[in-house]
């Protein structure tokens, strides 16, 4: 069972941006190092300090997750006088904060008037839990077993707006300042909603703030980007983030992924295997995780966990069956249990460690393949007239 939990009383520190309000001050707060130079100078501060103001910002708000300017000792009164007047440290909106009986914690965020994405911490994962971050608003890949799948792409997620997510997610679990003891988010997983690959200029700026040392501090090698295979993007991934890689794959020849995941149709297993053989910096010690949906009579059978064996063969992997988490009105079922023991099984005899992932957040469709949000996309034509509805409404 879940249950909503009051917001305001929830999180109490960190301000949010009032979407409603027009002219709202632009926020600080997910912004990299180069975007708070460019804030400094914006606000008066001379050039040859730009870079150390600009430093000094990333640190309070990353490192310390300001909420307000005035805590800023170290910079002068003046400046942050000036800050207070052109920026805010808010974050988005949380329009709803759930948490299973099993403690996983989903935030519905709003990032824009209609721009809705959903992010979930799950506790007692990795070294102490791991917080799924979207990069996309909706998914044009329509993967089969997956909800995001039956909702249009609304657009990419900025830098600004990954990285919020994880400062949201750290709000509520009072995570602030960053310390490497009794950390509660020590990984990130790029699995929530979209294709991080089709917004890999975004994932890869948000990379380098999260995992920045002198602020949140999550180091590269605890954070996972996972893709459904857009081939030609894999290299560049690992070239620009070096973090970790995870591959959709769900079957293991192409008619049935074709079906499964229609990315397939456009780069087949062939290609798709041959990249992540070259990913930069693959070895025993940096596996490729391998995400596998167990669905009943489609793709759970002793004859696919071999061929799975086959297809993998030298590559340095681990392999994640998924339990299918059924969402209204989907077309597979979950796999008896005692067949997914037994493909877990094999799979493990052939060297490769295949945990059977737990089901989390299940209770408030937060667990893998179940994010969605009612966000649609609107023409630009179309919000303007709506803003310009609204504020005529308000006599403006
Ligand atoms: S599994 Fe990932 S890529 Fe496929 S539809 Fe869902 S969100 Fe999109």
């Amino acid at each position: 069972m879940s249950h909503a939990l009051n917001i305001a009383a929830a999180n109490v520190n960190a301000p949010r941006i009032d979407e409603s309000t027009p002219h709202a001050l632009p926020s600080l707060a997910g912004m990299g190092r180069a975007q708070l130079r460019e804030a400094a100078l914006a606000c008066g501060v001379e050039e040859r300090k730009a870079k150390m103001r600009a430093n000094q910002l990333f640190g309070w708000i990353y490192h310390y997750g300001s909420t307000s300017f005035d805590e800023m000792t170290n910079i002068d009164k003046e400046t942050r006088a000036r800050l207070a007047a052109h920026y805010t440290l808010d974050r988005p909106r949380i329009l709803e904060r759930l948490v299973s009986t099993d403690g996983t914690r989903k935030y519905l965020i709003e990032l824009a008037p209609g721009v809705e994405c959903e992010t979930v911490f799950i506790p007692d994962v990795a070294r102490s839990g791991a917080l799924c971050v979207s990069s996309q608003v909706g998914c044009t890949l329509n993967c089969t077993f997956c909800h995001t799948g039956t909702q249009a792409l609304v657009r990419n997620l900025t830098a600004a707006e990954i990285v919020a997510q994880v400062m949201i997610a750290r709000d509520d679990l009072a995570e602030w300042p960053s310390s490497n003891d009794d950390r509660k988010v020590t990984n990130i997983v790029f699995m929530g909603m979209g294709e991080p690959l089709y917004n890999l200029d975004h994932v890869s700026d948000s990379i380098d703030t999260i995992s920045d040392p002198e602020g949140m501090a999550i180091g590269r090698r605890r954070i996972t980007v996972s893709t459904s295979g857009v081939v030609p993007k894999i290299a560049e991934l690992g070239t620009r983030t070096n973090t970790m890689l995870a591959i959709s794959l769900h079957a293991t020849n192409d008619a049935l992924r074709d079906e499964l995941v229609p990315l397939n149709k456009k780069y087949p297993l062939k290609a798709l295997m041959d990249a992540i053989r070259a990913y930069p910096g693959l070895n025993n010690s940096r596996r490729i995780t391998f995400e596998y949906v167990m669905l009943k009579g489609v793709n759970d059978s002793l004859a696919e966990a071999r061929a799975l064996v086959k297809l993998l063969k030298g590559v340095p992997a681990k392999i994640n069956l998924i339990p299918f988490n059924p969402w209204p009105n989907s077309p597979y079922e979950c796999s008896d249990w005692p067949q997914i023991v037994a493909f877990a099984d094999l799979v493990n005899k052939a060297g490769y460690a295949s945990p059977i992932r737990t089901p989390r957040g299940r209770d408030i469709f937060a667990a893998c393949g179940q994010l969605r949000s009612e966000s649609k996309k609107v023409k630009a034509s179309e919000l303007k007239k709506q803003r310009l509805a609204e504020q005529a409404a308000a006599g403006q």
